[in-house]
């Protein structure tokens, strides 16, 4: 290696050095403003929850057609053994692990469902609608999607199931979600089942 040989590896060794140096100092400054996002706390998701209810409350009781006053009371509070959430009454408790590593208001919404509704039966027969009221209205909260197929089945299914009444018959729909707040079973309940499912 000559005298210029030698002189243009220094050039490049110092060159490198200076990257490498800069590269670090990035790397640090990056690592400042990166700090992992700690888990959502106990007091965190409980104020969410009951930011999630004074959002949705309106339209949770226009859709079940329920007056907003007298308000119901609804608490929320945590809840371990329970995969999600859960409404006993009109408390929602709520799975903090569960929340701590899925981003789900709408699970929140199903929940509000319940404790607003109320609903006196969930029968064998009857769970369906319960179930498929609450994830129509998640679904209209634009926190939920449907799914085709025997609303009897699933949650999703029966969702699609109130959303079909909802767009095409006003009456019918109605007449399902009063007979779900009053749990009472419609007598043509298997007619409409029929119908909805002879328009897929
Ligand atoms: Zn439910």
């Amino acid at each position: 290696m000559n005298q210029k040989n030698v002189n243009t590896c220094l050039v490049e060794a110092r060159l490198t050095s200076i990257t490498f140096s800069f590269k670090r100092i990035w790397a640090f400054i990056v690592g400042i403003f990166s700090v992992p996002k700690s888990p959502i706390t106990e007091e965190q998701l409980l104020q969410d929850a009951e930011d999630i209810l004074q959002q949705h409350r309106m339209q949770v009781c226009e859709l079940l057609m329920k007056p907003l006053t007298p308000k119901v009371e609804i608490t929320f509070s945590i809840n371990g053994t329970t995969p999600i959430a859960a409404t006993s009454g009109t408390n929602i408790g709520l799975n903090l692990q569960y929340f701590q590593t899925h981003d789900d208001p709408g699970a929140i919404v199903h929940e509000i469902v319940h404790a607003i509704e109320q609903a006196p039966d969930y029968t064998g027969e009857f769970w369906w609608m319960i179930e498929g009221i609450a994830d129509f209205i998640r679904y209209k909260a634009e926190l939920g999607t449907l799914d085709r197929g025997d609303p009897r089945h699933g949650y999703k299914e029966a969702a699609d199931f109130f959303n079909h009444y909802y767009n095409s018959d006003a009456e019918k729909y109605k007449a399902l979600v009063t007979s779900v707040n009053a749990g009472v079973l419609l007598s043509n309940i298997d007619q409409l089942v029929q119908d909805y499912l002879a328009t897929g």
